[in-house]
């Protein structure tokens, strides 16, 4: 959805992947509660330039279903706590947003009626339509998948114009920007080029979906301040990936 006029955000609605990983902030496990403020401010931002925004949030901060059936865990189980861990997350999220006056809501693909609301999709765009943040948690409420595959997921289903994967680097590269300073970075690539060149954005389950489904998306780095509110108001921030 493009509009020529710059004032105006580019997009209508947005489905914003945040990691668990994220979360931490600075820390080593959990929450930290001063990058969870600047995040919420950040949603916030989002919100104020007239873009409705879902988020889907990980839980590899707290537990990954793959880490656990390593040490011996059922896999199944493994998968629920690690989808449980959403749950945390998402709570922590709509706590921070609520707490500087951003109206949120927390829905689960898997029932925690005491705790949340149940994913209805119908319910979902409502909240999105009324200006509400709307926090997907519990993933897509299945073992074996990930968060990243429940974003594509979510952001298919109530029709999003975009979806942003927040990572720790500036986009998509050719190598680890971590480890090699010489690592290029991709401005643009197809979906089908994410496949091919098994670059490590999210897994191919996610990106097939988003390719099945005409999904623009943009990865772009979460730790440069503003860089979410930019990339939500259609900016050319990070790697665009596209058809
Ligand atoms: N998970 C799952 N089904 C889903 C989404 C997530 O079983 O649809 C579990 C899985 O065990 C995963 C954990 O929840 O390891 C946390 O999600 P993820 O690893 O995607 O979090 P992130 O890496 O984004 O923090």
């Amino acid at each position: 959805m493009t509009n020529s006029d710059d004032r105006q955000p580019r997009y209508r609605r947005i489905l914003i992947k945040l990691s668990g990983e994220a979360l931490m902030g600075s820390a080593d496990y959990g929450i930290d509660a001063a990058f969870l403020r600047r995040l919420a401010t950040e949603i916030a931002a989002v919100r104020e330039l007239g873009v409705q925004a879902g988020i889907v949030i990980g839980g590899g901060n707290l537990f990954r279903g793959a880490g656990l059936a390593r040490a011996g865990m059922d896999r199944v189980t493994a998968d629920q706590m690690g989808m449980l861990a959403t749950v945390m997350n998402s709570l922590a999220l709509q706590d921070a947003l609520e707490s500087i006056g951003v109206f949120a809501r927390v829905m689960s693909a898997i029932r925690i009626n005491e705790v949340c609301e149940d994913y209805i999709r119908r319910r979902a765009v409502r909240h999105l339509e009324k200006g509400r943040i709307t926090i997907f948690a519990a993933g897509t409420g299945n073992p074996f998948f990930t968060t990243d595959t429940a974003a594509s997921l979510r952001a298919v289903e109530i029709e999003a114009d975009l979806l942003l994967k927040a990572t720790k680097v500036d986009g998509i590269f050719d190598s680890d920007p971590v480890g090699n300073p010489a690592a290029r970075r991709y401005e643009r690539l197809t979906y089908q080029q994410v496949l091919d060149q098994r670059l490590n954005v999210m897994d191919a389950t996610a990106i097939v979906l988003c390719r099945d489904h005409l999904l623009p998306l943009r990865v772009f780095n979460l730790n440069e301040p503003g860089a979410l509110v930019r990339a939500a108001r259609g900016e050319d921030i990070g790697t665009l990936v596209t058809n």
